[in-house]
C-alpha cells in the first residue's frame, strides 16, 4: 500500500476531532510493541505517546523523560498520594505508573493518547474510561519472543525467566482487550495498529456531536421544503 491510499484510508471520514481517543496498548515483553510505538508517532501526527513514570533503572540509551520518567520509590509514593497518576502497577519489581496531566491535555488538544502499560493498568484505564480501546501486541511464536528477550541482550537470564512467567500469566488475560495484533512485520503492522485506531472515531457514540449536526440539519432543511 503506498502513502496516499494509506492517507485515504485515514482521512476519509469527515468528523471533526473535537476530543482524542485514549487507546492503550500491551504486549508481551519482547513483543516488538516500543519499536512499534516509534513507527507509529513518526508516521502519524494525530497521535501523543503517554511517557510513564517508573522505579525502575535506566537501560543503557533510555533517556530522562523520552523512554520514561525515572523516579524513586519515594517520589512514585507521592505522586500516587497526591493523586498524579491515571493508573500504576507493579510488574517485576518496580512501580509504573501514567501521569494523568499529560494525558488530559493532549486529549483536549484531540489527539489519540496512547498509553503502552501492561494488563493491569490496561484493565483499570478499561474501567474509568469505558469508550477506551485496548489492544493487544504479540509476536507471531513464542519461540520468537525468547528470541527477541535474548537478543536485547540487556536482561539477566533470570530477568528473562520472570518476564516469560509473567507472559504466561498474561496470557490467561488477553479477552479482556478489544483487539489483538500479531506483530510480524513492523511496517505493517504499524498500518493497521494505525486503521484500527481510526476506524474508531466511526463508532456511532464517538460521534454523537457530528449526529446532533446532522439531525439539526435535516430538520432544518425539512421545515423549509415545508414551508
Ligand atoms: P519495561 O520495563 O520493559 O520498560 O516495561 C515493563 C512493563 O511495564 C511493560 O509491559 C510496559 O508496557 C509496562 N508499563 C510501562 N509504563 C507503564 C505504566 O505507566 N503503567 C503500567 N500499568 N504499566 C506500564
Amino acid at each position: 500500500m503506498n502513502d496516499h491510499e494509506d492517507m485515504e484510508r485515514t482521512e476519509h471520514h469527515p468528523f471533526e476531532r473535537n476530543k482524542g481517543m485514549l487507546v492503550v496498548i500491551s504486549g508481551f515483553s519482547g513483543s516488538g510493541k516500543g519499536t512499534l510505538m516509534k513507527q507509529l508517532m513518526e508516521n502519524y501526527d494525530y497521535y501523543s505517546l503517554s511517557i510513564s513514570a517508573t522505579t525502575r533503572a535506566p537501560r543503557p540509551g533510555e533517556q530522562e523523560g523520552r523512554e520514561y520518567f525515572f523516579v524513586s520509590r519515594e517520589r512514585f509514593m507521592e505522586m500516587i498520594q497526591n493523586d498524579e497518576l491515571l493508573e500504576y502497577a507493579k510488574y517485576v519489581d518496580n512501580y509504573y505508573g501514567t501521569p494523568r496531566s499529560y494525558v488530559e491535555q493532549e486529549m483536549a488538544r484531540g489527539k489519540d493518547v496512547i498509553l503502552e502499560i501492561e494488563m493491569q493498568g490496561a484493565l483499570k484505564i478499561k474501567a474509568k474510561y469505558p469508550e477506551s480501546v485496548l489492544v493487544f501486541i504479540t509476536p507471531p511464536t513464542v519461540e520468537e519472543l525468547i528470541a527477541r528477550l535474548r537478543k536485547r541482550g540487556t536482561e539477566t537470564e533470570d530477568v528473562i525467566r520472570k518476564r516469560l512467567e509473567k507472559a504466561a500469566m498474561e496470557a490467561e488475560g488477553i479477552e479482556a482487550y478489544d483487539y489483538i495484533l500479531v506483530n510480524d512485520n513492523l511496517d505493517k503492522t504499524a498500518k493497521h495498529l494505525n486503521y484500527l485506531i481510526q476506524d474508531q472515531h466511526m463508532r456511532v457514540r464517538s460521534q454523537i456531536a457530528f449526529l446532533e449536526r446532522i439531525r439539526k440539519e435535516l430538520r432544518v432543511n425539512y421545515a423549509y421544503m415545508n414551508q
